[in-house]
């Protein structure tokens, strides 16, 4: 087989989506639409997004012996993705239930589920796939020492999505490059730090906030950082090669009409792997992310909505 240029290892759910017309009072029971089942899950999602840009992706994960998890391998396989490291164990498919209000927010539940079984044993009997890739993709949504196991592997470059937030390993945080976080994300981990204080994003001109942030992530430890800030674009900041912060750079979101931002981050880390893994700089590869982003929210899904290249340049034309 050939060898994958990015391997994404992480978390496959079915999705389960329920439109509600207010969220339930404890012991309340409401009626709610009808449940809409997509694939999900942030490893997954990632990787089909980086196998609609038309990367050559392969995903290791866990799926039960269940519907879900025969969409999901239908879902990586239909965006081109090599799925033979998905292992279907005996657990239920991780599900998320998620219940969307009129006003568009969203209130989620997640049973892991098979997601647990990606053991540093299974990632072990893997590693001549994710060993050498180009580009490693790791998010939160699996054991932590299976993320600390191949993050510690890896020889290739390590694009590390600390979501959803949770404390990260010194080691694991030491080989991003780069750490990939949303506001909330960069806010707990200053936190967990203590150095959060005055890290707040800032409202000023230029960069709609962020570039304190990001900085201040930097100064824990990764190689580099892009904060996410939804419609507002996102921030690189890189090392200097004194080890300090070079400038951040900011790079605007597209304009577009949002329809429904579940998975925008997953669709921008996807893109982002595929550029960077065919040696792209970092802000080339945000530039495409951030493309592909705001196509994936003038749609309605998390993965569904991730577009191929052809469909962002016939949005945006051509991307760097
Ligand atoms: P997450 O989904 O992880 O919370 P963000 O909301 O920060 O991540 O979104 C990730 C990226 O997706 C942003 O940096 C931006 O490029 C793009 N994006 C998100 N929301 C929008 C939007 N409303 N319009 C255009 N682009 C968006």
């Amino acid at each position: 087989m050939e060898q994958s240029q990015v391997v994404v290892v992480g978390s496959a759910n079915a999705d389960l989506v329920l439109d509600i017309d207010h969220r339930p009072a404890p012991g309340e029971t409401i009626l709610a639409s009808d449940v809409v089942t997509t694939p999900g899950g942030k490893g997954a999602n990632q990787a089909v997004a980086a196998g609609k840009v038309g990367g050559r992706v392969a995903f290791l994960g866990c799926v039960g012996d269940d519907d879900h998890g025969r969409l999901l391998r239908g879902s990586l396989e239909g965006a081109g993705v090599d799925a033979t490291g998905l292992r279907t164990v005996a657990a239920p498919t991780g599900t998320a239930i998620i219940s969307v209000t009129p006003d568009g927010e969203n209130s989620i539940m997640v049973s892991p589920g098979a997601n647990r079984h990606v053991t540093p044993a299974m990632l072990t009997g893997l590693q001549d796939v994710w060993a050498s890739a180009a580009v490693v993709v790791l998010q939160l949504e699996i054991p932590m020492e299976s993320v600390a196991a191949v993050a510690a592997g890896a020889t290739g470059r390590v694009v590390l999505n600390a979501a959803p937030a949770a404390s990260l390993p010194a080691e694991v945080l030491a080989v991003a490059d780069p750490l990939v976080v949303n506001e909330s994300e960069a806010e707990f981990l200053l936190a967990e730090a203590g150095a959060a204080d005055g890290a707040t994003s800032p409202d000023g001109e230029g960069a709609p906030g962020g570039d304190s942030l990001a900085a201040r992530l930097l100064a824990l430890g990764p190689r580099s950082v892009i904060l996410t800030l939804g419609a507002a674009g996102s921030v690189i900041v890189e090392r200097a090669p004194d080890g300090g912060a070079r400038p951040p750079v900011w790079v605007p979101a597209r304009r577009v009409a949002a329809t429904d931002t579940t998975g925008a981050g997953d669709a921008f880390v996807g893109a982002l792997a595929v550029r960077l893994a065919a040696g792209a700089s970092l802000t080339e590869a945000v530039e495409l992310a951030t493309a592909v982003a705001a196509v994936a929210v003038t749609r309605r899904g998390a993965s569904t909505s991730s577009p191929t290249l052809v469909e962002v340049e016939a949005m945006f034309g051509a991307v760097v």
